[in-house]
């Protein structure tokens, strides 16, 4: 059977589901019980259960053999005209091709919360005005740098020419990278840009505790009034001592002042966790004083808690810190799931 929606192309052929975007790339393709996703430069990405969750990015090769799948079962089963021109257009090789995507983003993009993997993201800023926290990996391989109003045009057009009609499956706009709303007065005139070529879109963005911390509570609401409707903080844990151990600046206990600063504004918050850090050693603490911490946070039905599973990292400092590990890491995502369940 197939679906055909504005902004997408669907495909359901029993035990397989296959969606297109606009521009006629598949974007998600299910196959009894695997998920694939194509990234944005193109590569592909598995998930399957094993026991537990698991991922991987496919090899060119794998790659290439699911996207000839998926073009076969399209010219099948596809029978809309239109839809048909779009999706058949594409080659293997041309959905793998990572040129484009390396046009609009000479920086890769680093992560994203899971509710913005559908946003557009642009990289108002490069890189982490930080980048020493002991786990994180992202932005080593660049330099902090903001964009000037002129560059930052010409990179969300590249973005809006690489996205085409897949534009249309996207909503609200994802300030990349680290923390883009470390800046001050700059930043300005870039959310104005952003209010130019995504009129009425939600912008969103991640903040950490240190950069939030310097700015006056005003500043919010000049944000919110420029487009900003959700920060992503990245708390990581309620325990002082941990924290201080991931190399991270700020006491946790001062996320109360920023976040009644940031709701006050009229913004939502996305608190981000990381369930597993410090492994073993730090388990107990992390787990009791993380809740407790979420307790007394003026969160709202608008605001979210992402629990994070704890991926190490080999090339890390954090790794030098030899913690042991949990056991049962997907054991311990439900302990933390059940305890906020009560919340929700
Ligand atoms: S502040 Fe965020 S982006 Fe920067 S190094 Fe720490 S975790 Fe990474």
């Amino acid at each position: 059977m197939e679906l055909l929606r504005l902004e997408a192309t669907l495909l359901s052929l029993g035990d397989r589901v296959l969606s297109f975007d606009r521009e006629g790339r598949p974007y998600h393709y299910f196959r009894r019980g695997l998920t694939f996703k194509r990234a944005l430069d193109g590569s592909l990405h598995l998930r399957y259960r094993e026991g537990e969750r698991r991922r991987r990015k496919l090899t060119r090769e794998e790659a290439l053999e699911v996207y000839r799948e998926v073009l076969a079962l399209a010219e099948v089963h596809l029978k809309d005209a239109q839809r048909r021109r779009e999706v058949l257009r594409w080659t293997p090789e041309g959905l793998l091709d990572s040129r484009p995507y390396r046009e609009a983003y000479p920086w890769p993009i680093g992560i994203l919360p899971p509710d913005a993997y559908l946003s557009v993201v642009l990289q108002a800023t490069t890189g982490c005005t930080w980048n020493r926290c002991a786990f994180c990996s992202f932005y080593q391989d660049r330099p902090f740098q903001k964009r000037s109003p002129e560059a930052f045009r010409e990179h969300i057009q590249a973005v809006l020419a690489l996205l085409g009609r897949g534009r249309l499956l996207r909503r609200g706009v994802f300030l990349a990278d680290g923390n883009a709303l470390a800046l001050a007065e700059p930043l300005l005139p870039l959310l104005e840009e952003v209010g130019r070529a995504f009129p009425g879109e939600p912008v969103l963005g991640f903040l950490d505790l240190f950069t939030g911390l310097k700015k006056e509570a005003s500043w919010w609401g000049r944000l919110h009034a420029l487009g900003l409707r959700r920060v992503y903080l990245g708390l990581e844990t309620g325990h002082a001592p941990l924290l201080a151990l991931l190399h991270k600046p700020g006491h946790p206990k001062e996320a109360l002042p920023l976040v009644r600063a940031l709701k006050e504004a009229g913004l939502s918050v996305g608190v981000i966790l990381m369930v597993g850090a410090g492994g073993k050693a730090f388990r107990e603490a992390h787990f009791r004083e993380s809740l407790a911490l979420l307790s007394e946070l003026p969160l709202g039905p608008e605001d979210l808690v992402y629990l994070s599973p704890f991926q190490e990292n080999p090339h890390t400092p954090y790794a030098r810190l030899a913690l042991e590990p949990l056991e049962d890491l997907e054991g311990e995502l439900q302990t933390w799931v059940r305890a906020l369940r009560p919340w929700a």
